[in-house]
């Protein structure tokens, strides 16, 4: 039975997994105690040990074992069990599995906010370019699909103007349904939905993520800062709590500029996003096309 975990553990436990992953330990198993020890998580969390102690050399293969309570939530054991989709070597095939892996998913308080329809990801299961807004809003609940109304057309001049088409990278949000309102999700709404955004990175592996607006940027890269600070720059990225199972892709470059539907707002920062983008081509090698592309 799933049950909600408390924010604040989830956020140590995922910390904690994070840091292991910037070790290169990614295979985790749990150890079993006795309820009657009846350690709380906070101090279970804290108690995490490799297998060896740290003072020693790391073994090639790195493996740690969490010592947790036997009641501790399913939903924290997700983040440690190995993914359904690890060796299937189709990423469509892959991202499927993730999408049937997310179910009906009633995890975050969202799912009983008004969605139609989860909404999880659309475009080249293999792209080199990959888009993360923020959450679904009317039309992509209505649809389905990511981007679709209209800060997704504009989103569609910025592909084009950089030279591609939408057909050609991958496009996702934090989170896959829609908040009431349009209003910015949770952060707990965030940290639930997000590992299965990691998952979908992993498969998809792109060389650069743009991260679009500051739900996105701040998710992803678990800063909170502004977006003036934020921008103009890459950050080396890996999804946290996920490897691929490419041995060559552990990480991609992630860049942060406005979200569509702040530049239909102020369309005066175009120029500064326009910028931005320049940056992600100059790295991907694209040009933009001869005809000229606006970004409108
Ligand atoms: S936003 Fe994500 S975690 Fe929340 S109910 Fe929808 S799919 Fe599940």
């Amino acid at each position: 039975m799933t049950r909600t975990l408390d924010p604040e553990l989830r956020r140590a436990l995922a910390a904690r997994i994070r840091y292991y992953n910037e070790l290169g330990i990614y295979d985790l198993y749990r150890q079993p105690v006795s309820q009657s020890a009846g350690a709380p998580l906070a101090a279970s969390v804290a108690e995490i040990q490799t297998e060896r102690e740290f003072g020693d050399e790391m073994s090639p293969r790195k493996s740690v074992a969490l010592r947790t309570p036997a009641a501790v939530e399913e939903s924290a054991l997700e983040i440690l069990a190995s993914k359904p989709e690890h060796g299937i070597s189709d990423p469509a095939k892959a991202l499927q599995i993730i999408r049937e892996d997310l179910g009906d998913c009633t995890r975050c308080p969202l799912h009983k906010q008004g969605r139609e329809q989860i909404v999880f990801g659309v475009g080249d299961p293999e792209a080199d370019l990959m888009f993360v807004g923020e959450g679904p809003g009317a039309d992509e609940d209505e649809q389905g699909k990511p981007f679709v109304g209209r800060a997704g057309q504009l989103l569609n001049n910025m592909i084009k103007a950089m030279g591609i088409t939408r057909e050609q990278v991958y496009i996702a949000n934090i989170v896959k349904c829609r908040p009431p309102g349009n209003r910015t999700p949770e952060r707990e709404e965030c940290e639930t939905c997000s590992p299965f955004l990691m998952r979908q990175i992993a498969v998809v592996k792109p060389k650069v993520i743009v991260a679009l607006g500051a739900t996105a940027a701040k998710t992803l890269l678990a800063m909170n800062s502004s977006m003036a600070q934020l921008r103009g720059r890459f950050y080396d990225f890996k999804p946290a709590g996920v490897r691929s199972d490419d041995p060559n892709w552990t990480a991609c470059k992630l860049a942060v500029t406005y979200h569509p539907a702040f530049l239909l707002r102020d369309p005066r920062q175009k120029g500064e996003a326009w910028k931005d983008l320049q940056m992600v081509m100059k790295e991907l090698g694209l040009k933009p096309p001869a005809t000229g592309v606006r970004v409108q």
